[in-house]
């Protein structure tokens, strides 16, 4: 709390009493804290690719080039590397853009068995590499108000998240509902599962269950929350339930609204 506080004189210039204004300055404090923290997570996140890309450079540059052999090898990592820097940049940027409060989607009428067909053959070839069986259950009329560029978002964070959080040979089923009301996403896994202390927070910024283990995974920490944010500018939801090696399951519901740039 912040206070701030003056005195009250009479005519005859005597104190008569004082004014105090106490500030509830919480919300306040908290943002800003939320700020720097957002910004030594993006500082932390971009300067661990960058460092390993100097020093396989480097390497390279002190004669490591003359060999073939790791000529391709450094070159490769310093390529996956700026690539995951490339990704994060991008996600901080849908994010930001989505931050903003004039933000507004660019309605127009959606045909979702479209857009899974349109990332079909990205997740395919995810699934695959780690032998994963996919499965996709969709009704017939699934038709949104919406942005096709922010459905194939939420759908691709959730199918790469379930593929990266599930071992090889598990299986991951996206299921398609058009219910009364809603549209309803379902992506389930029989991955390794979210800590039930972990639920509440893994739709913030940069939050990760194992930052050792999630690292591996090249995600960026940002996908649920790019996630949560688009759902929400749908006036919709998005909820988890898990179990430890187990799996996970995500259900996102889009409310079918008549003409959502009206009402
Ligand atoms: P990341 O880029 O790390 O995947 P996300 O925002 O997409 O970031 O997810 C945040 C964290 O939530 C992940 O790091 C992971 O720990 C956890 N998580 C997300 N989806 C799953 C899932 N299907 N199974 C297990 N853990 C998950």
């Amino acid at each position: 709390i912040e206070i701030v506080g003056a005195p009250i004189f009479n005519e005859r210039e005597m104190l008569k009493g004082a004014v105090l204004l106490l500030y509830d300055i919480t919300h306040l404090k908290r943002l800003e804290l939320m700020r720097k923290d957002f910004v030594a997570n993006v500082s932390h996140e971009l300067k661990t690719p960058m460092a390993s890309m100097t020093g396989f450079a480097e390497t390279l540059l002190n004669g490591a080039k003359h060999d073939p052999e790791s000529l391709d090898r450094y070159l490769t990592i310093i390529y996956d590397e700026s690539s995951r820097m490339e990704g994060l940049v991008q996600d901080l940027l849908t994010l930001s853009k989505l931050e903003k409060e004039e933000f507004q989607i660019t309605w127009e009428t959606v045909d979702l068995n479209q857009v899974v067909s349109d990332i079909k053959p990205l997740i395919s070839q995810s699934a695959e590499q780690k032998e994963i069986t996919l499965t996709f259950d969709l009704d017939e009329n699934l038709i949104l108000q919406t942005d096709s560029e922010h459905m194939e978002q939420i759908l691709i964070n959730l199918l790469i998240n379930a593929i990266s959080y599930t071992p090889e040979q598990g299986k991951v089923d996206l299921i398609l509902k058009n219910e009364d009301d809603n549209i309803h996403f379902k992506v389930k896994d029989t991955g390794i599962g979210i800590p039930e202390e972990a639920i509440p927070r893994i739709f913030e910024r940069f939050y990760r269950v194992d930052k050792a283990r999630s690292q591996n995974t090249g995600g960026t920490g940002l996908g649920l929350a790019i996630a949560k944010h688009i759902v929400e500018v749908h006036d919709g939801s998005i909820t988890v339930e898990s179990e430890l090696e187990k799996g996970s399951v995500f259900d996102v519901y889009l409310p079918k609204e008549e003409d959502p740039a009206l009402s």
